[in-house]
């Protein structure tokens, strides 16, 4: 398999809800490594794309692939263990469980081996060194004990990332991660995602221009369910659709 092969293909996929088109005939890819981000005003489709490639919503017509595999036949707890991450938009925190917990929770699943802890306690140790190299990669090592339903937003996203991190995805999908965030916040955010770059494919719907600028290798504009452009982020800054589509101009 060549290295520059796709790690994640959207082929021409199509899904109306009613007489809405969602999506009309998207076609994208996201190559290993790459920040692509997919921008557009609100209705546009992104999170609808988001849900089609993790399988939560069935295409009407269209394929999507990782790491050159159909996905079609897969449903999405498939997806993810063969390597699609994705986080926000669906919290996927126990709000009861503190931060390190939730890391945990989430390596164990991925290993697949829930009961680990009640069969094995040593295996404790293992888990909780784990989960905090986690904590300290998004830089929530201070606040292990936290509980999740009490942590600030922007650390609550900070979270989402280790527990999506740790489950070892090679594509990851991030709806809006600055969301809701004010400045500091979405810094921290941007420095975490820009931490990420070589490492994971990742696929970022985001509104905020200035992360997307910071952080994206590609770009791709999506307008009523249709890619209206993709190419580099140099190049989006000043093409005259995106402009016209996006920046309202
Ligand atoms: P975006 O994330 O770009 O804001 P969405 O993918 O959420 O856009 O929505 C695209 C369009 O599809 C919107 O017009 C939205 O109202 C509609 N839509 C999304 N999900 C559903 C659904 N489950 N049923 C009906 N319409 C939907
Ligand atoms: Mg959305």
């Amino acid at each position: 398999r060549s290295a520059s092969k796709p790690a994640l293909v959207v082929d021409d996929l199509h899904k109306s809800f009613g007489a809405l088109k969602a999506s009309n005939g998207i076609t994208l890819d996201v190559r290993a490594g790459e920040i692509h981000a997919v921008i557009g005003p609100n209705g546009a489709g992104k999170s609808t794309l988001i849900s089609q490639i993790c399988g939560e919503i069935r295409p009407d017509k269209g394929n999507v692939l990782i790491g050159g595999d159909s996905m079609n036949a897969e449903p999405a707890h498939q997806r993810a263990r063969l390597g699609l991450g994705r986080s926000f938009q669906i919290t996927q925190l126990c709000g009861e469980f503190t931060a390190l917990e939730n890391v945990v929770l989430s390596l164990m699943s991925r290993s697949g081996r829930l009961f680990d802890l009640w069969r094995n306690p040593r295996k404790n140790r293992e888990y909780v060194d784990a989960a905090m190299e986690w904590l300290g990669r998004v830089g929530l090592e201070a606040q292990r004990n936290a509980l999740a339903s009490e942590m600030a937003h922007g650390e609550r996203r900070q979270l989402e990332m280790a527990v999506a991190l740790a489950r070892n995805p090679k594509v990851l999908l991030l709806d809006e991660p600055m969301a809701g965030m004010g400045p500091e916040e979405s810094a921290k955010m941007t420095a975490l995602l820009n931490s990420l770059k070589g490492r994971y494919a990742v696929l970022l719907v985001e509104h905020d221009m200035e992360a997307v600028f910071a952080l994206a290798d590609r770009i791709s504009v999506l307008v009523y369910g249709k890619v209206v452009f993709t190419g580099p982020a140099s190049q989006a800054r000043t093409d005259p659709t995106v402009r016209a589509a996006y920046l309202g101009e």
